[in-house]
């Protein structure tokens, strides 16, 4: 048997290694432009300078050796034949497979916005080699402006507040990190930010970018006429499915590359995993379907069933966050408890006894157990207590035969 993967991240590594595990002698081949193998959750690490690229690794330094697989890198895929079932790559060689994984992932999203594509000094932040770019960038920028204000826009600013630079953050949405934070936790970060002399413009659009007469950025002009002075944009605004190769349409992608609960695709004998299906583009659902896509690869049927990826946790600026699942309720039919104090605030969204989000600010004590009470919509009204103190204890039963078990999982 002959497996082939596209893709050396979350999904193709954990691909990769479950395969081997469960299948000593068959030929594994990992096909990647990637040079590294590298975790971009913390590239904001190599943009401070406190980790250089083996740092960011998530691998063990032999780990090809060790599970025995042929990794081909620095190699772009052109296109998948699926009729002789080979993948091929840009200077036309081409490599047979039984079963393919695609794991290809996404790349930054750059806005038809006028002269941004165009323009000298504008960098994304998905690749270790964006690192280097901004790096090179900063030896002549004093002005930064990034573009977006979600989790890749934040990691920016923290590769980047050390530095002797004046950034100022643009953002569509009425608040730093909208899908992960409230008006109320944003403004405590807000306040935060601007300690540091960082400048949050929320509630606009980057309308129009000037160039100077190298054609290098000059100013970002934003949907209420504000123009702010920059030698560098970093875009943070959304990422793209990694699927220019895939020229045969019965592979169907709509937003990404379409896939069933085993992550196969619709082509027999081809699955997908990671951000190239676009289900959540967040690491641990690319580990979980690279996992899931080698048992399927291997004949052993296995389904995922569980995509909760709206779990996030954070530490921006010394002070600490968990969001879980919805952290504003979609109605009034929601109840909506928060506890405040001086650093810390809290809240818990939930109806009938069941917790749809909360969101922690200052103190995530029992952030676990909202996890998993959030993801298996476990009924709580049968507990007395404070919601801010309900703990794995509270979970703790004693069945019939006198065994102990716990409602809540804590894994
Ligand atoms: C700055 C940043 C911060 C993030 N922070 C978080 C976070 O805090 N929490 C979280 O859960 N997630 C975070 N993410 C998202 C997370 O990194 C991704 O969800 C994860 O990397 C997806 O893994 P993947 O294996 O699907 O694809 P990717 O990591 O995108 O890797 C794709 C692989 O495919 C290869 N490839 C692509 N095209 C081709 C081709 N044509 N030929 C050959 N090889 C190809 C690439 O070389 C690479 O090896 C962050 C991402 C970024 C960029």
């Amino acid at each position: 048997m002959q497996y082939l993967i596209i893709g050396a991240s979350a999904a193709g590594i954990n691909a990769a290694k479950t395969l081997r595990e469960l299948d000593k002698y068959s030929a594994i081949t990992l096909i990647s432009k990637d040079t590294a193998v590298y975790s971009r959750c913390i590239l904001h690490k190599a943009l401070d300078g406190s980790r250089d690229l083996k740092g960011l690794s998530f691998i063990e330094e032999d780990f090809f050796q060790k599970y025995n697989i042929n990794w081909i890198k620095d190699a772009h895929v052109s296109n998948i034949d699926i009729e002789n079932k080979k993948v091929v790559i840009e200077d036309n060689t081409s490599y047979k497979f039984d079963k393919l994984l695609i794991a290809s992932g996404a790349s930054s999203f750059i806005p038809p916005v006028k002269n941004l594509r165009e323009g000298k000094g504008v960098y994304s932040l998905r690749n270790f080699e964006d690192v280097t770019s901004i790096e090179n960038g900063l030896k002549n920028a004093k002005n930064v402006v990034i573009l977006g204000a979600g989790l890749v826009g934040v990691d920016a600013v923290l590769g980047l507040i050390e530095k002797n630079i004046k950034i100022s953050i643009v953002e569509m949405g009425d608040r730093l990190l909208p899908l992960q934070l409230d008006k109320r936790a944003s403004s405590i970060y807000e306040k935060l930010l601007k300690e540091k002399n960082i400048e949050l413009f929320t509630s606009v659009k980057l309308e129009e970018v000037i160039l100077n007469e190298n054609g290098n950025v000059s100013k970002a002009v934003l949907s209420d006429l504000t123009a702010l002075n920059c030698d560098m944009i970093i875009v943070a605004a959304g990422v793209r499915p990694n699927v220019n190769f895939i020229k045969d349409t019965r592979i169907k992608v709509e937003k990404g590359i379409v896939i069933d609960k085993c992550c196969k695709t619709t082509v027999d004998d081809i699955y997908a995993a990671g951000d190239v299906t676009f289900t959540a583009p967040i690491w641990p659902i690319a580990v979980k379907q690279g996992i899931t896509a080698a048992f399927n690869m291997l004949g052993k049927n296995k389904e995922l069933n569980d995509t909760f990826g709206m779990k996030n946790s954070m530490n921006l600026l010394g002070l600490e966050c968990v969001s879980l699942g919805n952290i504003n309720a979609l109605d009034n039919s929601y109840n909506v408890d928060i506890l405040e104090s001086d650093r810390v605030y809290k809240k818990i969204i939930h109806k009938d006894g069941v917790i749809y989000g909360a969101l922690l600010v200052g103190d995530i004590s029992y952030c676990g157990v909202l996890g998993q009470l959030i993801k298996n919509k476990i009924n709580i009204k049968h507990i007395h207590k404070d919601i801010f103190d309900i703990d794995y204890s509270d979970f703790y039963n004693v069945d019939s035969k006198g065994q102990y078990n716990y409602a809540v999982s804590s894994t």
